[in-house]
């Protein structure tokens, strides 16, 4: 389409070149390259002139620089903006929309305190880095509700976009889907919420956020059912989850979840302070009076190696700091060895320097931590079983192993953290000893033990420490679902929220990144094909003329990923199943493999082998380095044996875990086709999820960081365009706005609207046929009312403008 270009508009002008490579390390040194100007008065048929006179400088002095550009330009290297004052609730009626603008108005809503914007059925939520306690109360939960319940009250009166208008959305979805399921099987109750955005982005607060405003619906619905009126949340209740023992309201427990998970899978990082090193599916059961029956929580590729290793001005896992915190009673920390010491004593806790968390004491999130534990019913027994291999895990990083005079080496024994480690891990230390300093291997029926050099014990604790962080994470999470997951039995939909890690890119991509970006290529296909494809597939079938509008598809990338025999993954499987395979060999080896895919590029001139893969968001290089020994996920077998031999249950079931999810010392399924590597069990775990999320009607939360300073007053507009470029939502969106946003059956929108033209509600029944002509006869109405009222504003707006001129003659 043609776009206006009078002269005086407003306008949007390139200042610079972008690139096609993405950085997110390199945040907020870059200026955006759309700058906002005017267009001048003097312009001539061919040509036009710009002024840019918005970069004001650090010293205050506006730069002013106007640029001639060809008319033609229009349209791409010049864009109209709006006009000043607008920054609607929904981008999606704005009369120009392009990312520029986009980005300017998420800038002004920023500016006057509203953090959600809706852009189509896309929320996008602006991370505001202060406490809104006005935003969240339960007054603002209520006129939600409220809203939804009762929209013939303040019909006039919408809701700004908000969490909870996706949450609430989402059930009543669900439940009128329920209702329908009786007559029409088809209908899809179950729902999901789908946020995403870069590390602090505020996924994690945002899923928070709807889960809460979920139980409290749930609450409200069993109150109602149970003909009371007063309100919810946190009410210990007779209603027992499928945990016997607690007395409390699962509702309340679903919400426990969170602060166990957070202790154990949380850090402070350089981008957030409390950043969730996992990703996770939160699926919300629901029977059909709306009353949450349950919560099952899927959790992907928790960060391990974190354990032993911090970068510089980042956490260990904050449980870690919350065991050495003053809340620990002193028999606690007696018993855990731990009385009296520092995280600058542990190994563990000081390769990244030791640094608290911003306004959130360690002491307190213990306290919280207990009380979730307690609620969700673990036993006092599985709570000091878990709190023991937790301090294990941070003496035992202490170990120093000796050099032996001849070969190999020992465990230093004159160390009170190692004696510590194996009490609390109920091994010998003996044991201990013989498991990292001594390799054996079986060859002709005969066990040869061979000393290792202190090098490889070192390695050897890493993967023990890894490991059994790993197993006990996931032990966890098992623990939290065993109580807290509904009955299987029973008629119940879901509502699945995920927080899961957004697209990375930084000055050094590894095998995670890789993984990471794989699950956003898949998450970015299913959002195009939900919104693009179905759109304009339903628009041809319902026989409406419509233009294709191209769409960014990525098959080809997935591919090269993906592809069962051919796919980056699938030949790293194999290279780590080959005897003595490296990293190099795996770099020629995709690289003689996938060089022909225009989406891979090989790039070997530096000393480590690079590929770069063109992701839907931008390109990305990654380094061969450690992706072998990174997907393997190999623990010696002396080490799980180790565990094994321990004297404590709880140990065992921590080695059962790691035995199971390891591709070592599963000698059964090494030999079948099943071998787990990390690279494999999270293809499985990211197609589960494709097809889960494929089977409910998915809404959209879109997270941004508004600054990398993590402060609540900036907002740097580069930054926030290549979220949205991330995000790859713009493209989407003008296919909506192009198109129709919403979308009724015609019995439904029946039911819906009828009461506009006829005193009630039609009780259509009747054939098919008979529904469409009433639904005809009904928009027909409708959009007569509409062409009446658009022509009394339009005679009543041009009797205002001979009101003014008429008073600008006097
Ligand atoms: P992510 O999960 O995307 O990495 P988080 O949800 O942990 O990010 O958010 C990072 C930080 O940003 C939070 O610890 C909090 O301080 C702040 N934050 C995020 N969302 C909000 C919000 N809606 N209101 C106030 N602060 C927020
Ligand atoms: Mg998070």
């Amino acid at each position: 389409s043609i776009v206006r270009s009078h002269s005086g508009d407003e306008v949007f002008s390139p200042t610079r070149k972008r690139s096609n490579n993405i950085r997110l390390a390199s945040y907020g040194v870059e200026e955006y390259e759309w700058a906002l100007g005017w267009m001048n008065e003097q312009e001539t048929d061919e040509t036009i002139s710009i002024r840019l006179d918005d970069s004001e400088n650090k010293n205050g002095l506006i730069k002013v620089t106007t640029i001639t550009l060809s008319r033609e330009r229009i349209g791409t290297e010049v864009l109209i903006a709006n006009p000043t004052p607008s920054a609607p609730n929904d981008l999606v009626t704005l009369d120009h929309f392009h990312e520029p603008t986009v980005v300017e108005c998420l800038r002004r809503r920023f500016a006057q305190g509203h953090i959600y914007t809706n852009t189509g059925p896309v929320l996008i939520a602006l991370n505001p880095f202060q406490n809104m306690t006005d935003l969240y109360g339960e007054d603002v939960m209520r006129r939600y509700w409220n809203h939804a319940e009762q929209p013939a009250l303040d019909h006039d009166d919408l809701l700004p976009p908000h969490v909870y208008a996706i949450a609430d959305n989402s059930f009543r979805n669900m439940m009128r889907g329920l209702e329908m399921s009786v007559s029409s099987s088809k209908k899809n109750t179950n729902q999901s919420i789908l946020v995403s955005g870069e590390s602090g982005a505020g996924k994690t607060v945002t899923t928070k956020y709807i889960m809460k405003y979920l139980a409290a619906l749930s609450q409200r619905a069993h109150q109602s059912a149970a003909g009371r009126t007063r309100a919810y949340l946190n009410v210990p209740s007779s209603h027992s989850s499928s945990d016997l023992n607690s007395s409390f309201s699962i509702e309340a427990q679903v919400l426990q979840s969170n602060p166990i998970l957070e202790s154990f899978g949380n850090a402070r990082t350089v981008r957030n302070d409390n950043s969730s090193r996992f990703g996770k599916f939160i699926q919300m059961q629901f029977c059909e009076t709306g009353r949450l029956l349950g919560t099952a929580i899927e959790t992907y590729l928790l960060e391990k190696v974190r354990v032993v290793h911090q970068s510089e001005g980042e956490r260990n896992y904050h449980i870690f700091y919350e065991l050495l915190s003053a809340s620990v009673p002193e028999e606690e920390s007696v018993r855990l060895q731990t009385r009296n010491r520092m995280p600058s004593d542990f190994k563990l806790l000081s390769s990244g320097t030791y640094v608290r968390r911003d306004g959130v004491k360690d002491s307190d999130t213990y306290q919280e931590l207990q009380k979730a534990m307690k609620m969700i019913g673990f036993s006092s027994e599985e709570v000091s079983d878990i709190m023991a291999v937790t301090a294990a895990i941070m003496h035992a990083s202490n170990t120093i192993f000796d050099p032996k005079v001849d070969e190999g080496c020992c465990v230093a024994r004159d160390n009170a953290h190692v004696t510590a480690a194996c009490q609390l891990l109920g091994i010998p230390i003996d044991d201990f000893e013989e498991a990292l300093c001594f390799f054996s291997r079986i060859a002709g029926g005969q066990v040869y033990r061979s000393p290792q050099t202190v090098e490889r014990a070192k390695k050897g604790l890493d993967a023990l420490l890894k490991a059994t962080y790993g197993a006990l994470f996931e032990f966890l999470v098992k623990r939290i679902n065993n109580s807290i997951c509904g009955h299987e039995n029973g008629h119940s939909s879901v509502i699945g929220v995920l927080d899961i890690f957004g697209f990375e890119s930084f000055t050094t991509n590894s095998f995670e990144q890789l993984c990471i970006n794989y699950c956003n290529e898949v998450l970015q296909q299913q959002f195009n094909t939900f919104m693009l494809k179905n759109e304009q597939a339903e628009y041809i079938s319902e026989g409406i003329d419509w233009d294709f509008i191209k769409f960014p598809e990525n098959q080809d990338v997935l591919d090269l990923i993906e592809h069962k025999t051919d796919g980056i993954m699938s030949i790293l499987d194999d290279m780590c199943k080959a005897p003595g395979a490296s990293d190099k060999a795996f770099a020629s080896e995709i690289i003689k493999r996938c060089d022909k895919q225009s989406c891979f590029t090989a790039n070997f001139k530096d000393t480590s082998p690079m590929f770069s893969i063109k992701h839907f968001a931008g390109s990305v290089e990654y380094t061969t380095d450690g992706f072998l020994e990174k997907n393997r996920n190999e623990l010696p077998k002396e080490t799980s044996e180790l565990l094994r031999s321990s004297s404590s249950k709880f140990v065992h079931k921590l080695a059962d875990i790691i035995v199971d999810s390891s591709s070592n010392g599963n000698a059964e399924a090494s030999k079948t086709r099943t071998v787990k590597t990390v690279g494999g069990f999270f293809r499985q775990q990211v197609k589960d999820l494709r097809q889960k999320i494929d089977a409910t009607y998915p809404h959209y939360v879109r997270c941004i960081k508004p600054n990398a300073a993590l402060v609540h007053s900036e907002y740097d507009s580069a930054m926030v365009a290549q979220q949205l470029r991330c995000g790859g939502i713009l493209q989407a969106v003008s296919v909506t706005r192009d198109g129709f946003t919403l979308h009724y059956s015609h019995e439904d929108f029946l039911q819906r609207y009828q009461v506009l033209v006829t005193e009630t509600a039609g009780k259509v029944t009747v054939s098919k046929q008979a529904i469409e002509i009433e639904c005809k006869k009904l928009v027909d109405t409708l959009l007569a009312r509409i062409e009446e009222e658009e022509q009394y504003h339009s005679n009543k707006e041009s009797a205002d403008d001979l009101a003014t001129e008429e008073s600008a003659v006097d």
